[in-house]
């Protein structure tokens, strides 16, 4: 046993969705995998009178998709607790610190407590100051504290979230969680760049003409559009994922790939882009919402016509935007980045487009010599991983014309079968006391500073938001946001068939 790895888990709002969907799951793939013995309990709390049997049969569904017999889970569900629990009543703490005692004796815990937030935001200061002031925090081991987006829904909301946790926690000891940063295509950009010398040597201004992040979904808000009317895609996509995501493509290199260094790194990037005046935030982003579509012959309801939407909501539920980031590394390349729901096709993919090179001696007509397609490094962070690099070959056969043909490289299934799942690796990475793909309080207030300015521009415009019909890669506007420069979005699944 590796007491290391000894841990007592809190989940707080452990009757949740995120709790049954993700949570179990992944510490289940650690038990299985072995990360987890004998040391480990894990707490579930909520406000519902459970029984710790009820309790056993809820996390038991959320494990059906294993193969594994019932008996390894049924050891597995021994270890977790119920504990019915108002977080913000100061006496349940009371009875909370005992059992949390009571199991640090058993299972050997070694004090070590990691605290996992998967409740409404509103609570989360609440409760990291009751951990505090009821002193659940443990002297010996360590604490850590786990927390879910939404961090704050702007910069002052953020700041202050931030300055409750710190009254308990120290920074080292918070980590926010940003579910992108777990996902291995996401984790496999800085092996790309920084590990290899063909890559890296070309990774800046002079080579690369403009980089381009989609984050799309087919799926429209569903359930969650009482929570997405106050959120939007920008704040609900851009923000974290999409920042982190370009992050981790442009920071500079760091001394190590440590926590200290890449948050630093990351931090130093988002200070370096550039801010944008009220009429650069109109020209450079642009945002809007499905509309009702006629699909295969079905009336797909519009955004406003979804349950719990306003009818005159002026929520996006689509943003594409120019990144500029003014450093030397990427003085002048715009990082293209769009997001957005009811979109063609479920689909994250990151493109380097890189700069044409010299005139194109092969062209038969003489007078438009630049007609090259350029090279460009893709990167598919979902559903299929793997990146390709397309490059310009001859066409086979008689003459000499310039064809794009695509280097390859996908991982298999079988491959990925076992790979770790986000969840599972970020919370074993937490165990670890690694917080190198967590993201720093420094990183989330410049981004949020960033969102912050288009929000505020686009909460005194009230003009009808442009639409887009359902199954396209959204509106017009976002591909005129490219039509200043010679560049088009790489990644159009309403024109070709991957
Ligand atoms: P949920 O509404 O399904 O669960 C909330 C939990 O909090 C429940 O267990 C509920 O009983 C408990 N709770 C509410 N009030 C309480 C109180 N006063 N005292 C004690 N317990 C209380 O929410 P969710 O979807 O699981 O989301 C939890 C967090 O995770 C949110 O911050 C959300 O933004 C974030 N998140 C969720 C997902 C997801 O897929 N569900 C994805 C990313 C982030």
């Amino acid at each position: 046993m590796r007491s290391d790895l000894a841990a007592l888990f809190i989940i707080f709002g452990g009757s949740g969705d995120l709790a049954q969907r993700k949570l179990y799951p992944a510490l289940f793939n650690l038990y299985r995998k072995g990360y987890l013995k004998e040391s480990f309990a894990v707490i579930g709390t909520a406000r519902r009178p459970w029984t710790d049997e009820h309790y056993h049969e809820i996390v038991m569904a959320s494990l059906e998709g294993f193969e594994e017999d019932d008996e390894t889970k049924q050891t597995f569900t021994s270890h977790l607790y119920y504990q019915s629990h108002d977080v913000t009543d100061a006496e349940h703490y009371e009875t909370l610190k005992a059992l949390a005692a009571k199991l640090d004796d058993k299972y050997q815990l070694n004090q070590n407590r990691i605290y996992y937030m998967a409740m409404s935001p509103r609570y989360f200061g609440t409760i990291a100051s009751h951990l505090g002031s009821e002193a659940l925090l443990t002297a010996d081991g360590f604490n850590r504290l786990i927390i879910e987006k939404p961090f704050g829904r702007d910069y002052e909301s953020a700041k202050a979230l931030n300055q409750e946790l710190t009254q308990t926690f120290d920074e080292n000891q918070i980590y926010r969680i940003d579910h992108y940063l777990g996902k291995e295509m996401i984790q496999n950009i800085v092996a790309l760049r920084f590990g290899n010398g063909l890559l890296s040597g070309v990774w800046n201004n002079q080579f690369i003409d403009n980089v381009q992040i989609t984050l799309a979904e087919s799926v429209g808000v569903e359930e969650r559009a009482g929570y997405y009317e106050t959120s939007g895609a920008l704040r609900d996509m851009l923000q974290n994922h999409i920042m982190q995501v370009i992050g981790m493509l442009a920071m500079e290199v760091p001394v190590n790939f440590s926590a200290e260094d890449v948050q630093r790194e990351k931090t130093r990037l988002f200070r370096s882009i550039q801010p944008y005046s009220p009429a650069e935030i109109k020209q450079n982003f642009v945002r809007a919402q499905y509309a009702e579509t006629t699909v295969d012959g079905e009336n797909k309801p519009g955004y406003r016509q979804e349950t719990n939407v306003a009818p005159d909501s002026q929520t996006e539920t689509f943003v594409a935007g120019k990144v500029m980031i003014d450093n030397e590394r990427w003085c002048g390349v715009p990082f293209y980045v769009r997001t957005g729901k009811r979109l063609a096709r479920k689909e994250t993919q990151i493109n380097i487009v890189f700069k044409k090179t010299g005139v194109n001696i092969f062209a038969d007509d003489k007078s438009d010599r630049s007609a090259m397609a350029p090279d460009v490094l893709t990167i598919y962070v979902e559903p299929e991983q793997g990146f390709s690099l397309t490059i310009n070959g001859k066409e086979v056969g008689q003459g000499f014309s310039l064809k794009p043909d695509q280097l390859n490289y996908q991982y298999d299934k079988q491959m990925l079968a076992d790979s770790p799942e986000a969840y599972e690796r970020l919370i074993l990475e937490a165990l670890n006391g690694d917080g190198t793909n967590f993201t720093h309080w420094h990183e989330l207030a410049a981004s949020w500073q960033f969102v912050d300015a288009i929000r505020q521009v686009w909460d005194a415009d009230q003009t009808p938001l442009p639409t887009y019909s359902i199954g396209s890669m959204g509106p017009k506007e976002a591909t005129d946001l490219l039509a200043s420069t010679d560049a088009k979005w790489i990644f159009d699944p309403t024109q070709t068939k991957k």
